[in-house]
C-alpha cells in the first residue's frame, strides 16, 4: 500500500503528521503526494486520500458521481497515473477496452470504501472485482546499473489497473483499513485513509471542508452571542 501522511496539520497547533509507512514514491518529494481538485465553485484545493487505489476514486464513480467521470479515453487514464503518487515516468500504453475496465472497477472499489467508511459489509461482488483485477500481473519497476528505479518499458493499462487493486487489497486488508473514512462535510463524498498518528483526520481537506466548517462554526458563535442579549 501507498501510504503517505498529509503534510498538513488536521487542526493550527496540531503537530505535523509522521508517516507510518514509507511511501512508495521515493522519487517524488513529499508535497508532490495528493491531487489537486477544483471544488464546484471553481477554486482549486489539494487533496490527500492517503493511498494511491484512493486516489482512482477521484475520476467519477457510480449513480449521481458519473457527471464527474474523466476517465473517457486512453490519455485520461495516463494522465491519471501521472497525476497520482505513482512515480513518475510512467507512460503506459492503454486501451479503450482498459479504460471501460478502469471505470468498473473504480465503480466498485467506490463502492467497496463507502461501505467500509460506513462500517457496512462488503459486498460479495466489490470484493470479487478488486480481486479479479489484482490478479493480473502489476506494473514492474527496474533497477539501472546507475543506481536509479525505472518503470520497466512496455506497461499497459491492465498492469496499472492491477497494481491499484494489489494497493486496494493491501489497504482493505490491512491495519489502516479502519481509518478509511468520508470527509465529515455533509455534501462532501470524498474518501480517504487517515494514515496520521492521533487518527483524527475529519475532512478531506483542511484548505477546503475543514476551513468551510470552521467559518460556519465562527457564524453560529456570532449569530448565538447577537441573538443573547444576556452575552457580551
Ligand atoms: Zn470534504
Amino acid at each position: 500500500m501507498s501510504v503517505r501522511a498529509t503534510e498538513t496539520p488536521e487542526e493550527p497547533g496540531e503537530e505535523a503528521q509522521e508517516p507510518l509507512r514509507p511511501a512508495t514514491a521515493p522519487g517524488k518529494a513529499a508535497a508532490d503526494t495528493g491531487l489537486t481538485l477544483v471544488s464546484h465553485d471553481g477554486k482549486p484545493y489539494r487533496f490527500d486520500p492517503g493511498a494511491l487505489c484512493l486516489e482512482l476514486l477521484t475520476t467519477g464513480g457510480p449513480g449521481a458521481f458519473a457527471r464527474h467521470e474523466v476517465l473517457h479515453g486512453p490519455a485520461d487514464l495516463v494522465a491519471w497515473a501521472d497525476r497520482s503518487r505513482l512515480p513518475g515516468g510512467l507512460r503506459p500504453t492503454v486501451t479503450a477496452a482498459e479504460v471501460e475496465r478502469a471505470r468498473a472497477f473504480r465503480d466498485a472499489l467506490f463502492l467497496l470504501a463507502a461501505d467500509r467508511a460506513h462500517g457496512r459489509p462488503l459486498r460479495p461482488e466489490h470484493v470479487e472485482e478488486v480481486n479479479a483485477v489484482a490478479a493480473g500481473p502489476p506494473l514492474v519497476s527496474q533497477l539501472t546499473s546507475d543506481g536509479a528505479r525505472v518503470w520497466a518499458p512496455g506497461a499497459t493499462g491492465a498492469q496499472l489497473l492491477s497494481t491499484v487493486a494489489r494497493d486496494a487489497v493491501d489497504l482493505f486488508g490491512g491495519p489502516h483499513a479502519g481509518r478509511v473514512r468520508e470527509c465529515g462535510a455533509r455534501d462532501c463524498y470524498l474518501l480517504f485513509v487517515d494514515t496520521s498518528r492521533p487518527g483524527r483526520r475529519h475532512w478531506c481537506s483542511m484548505e477546503r471542508c475543514g476551513n468551510r466548517a470552521k467559518v460556519r462554526a465562527h457564524r453560529a458563535r456570532t449569530s448565538a452571542r447577537e441573538g443573547d442579549p444576556g452575552a457580551g
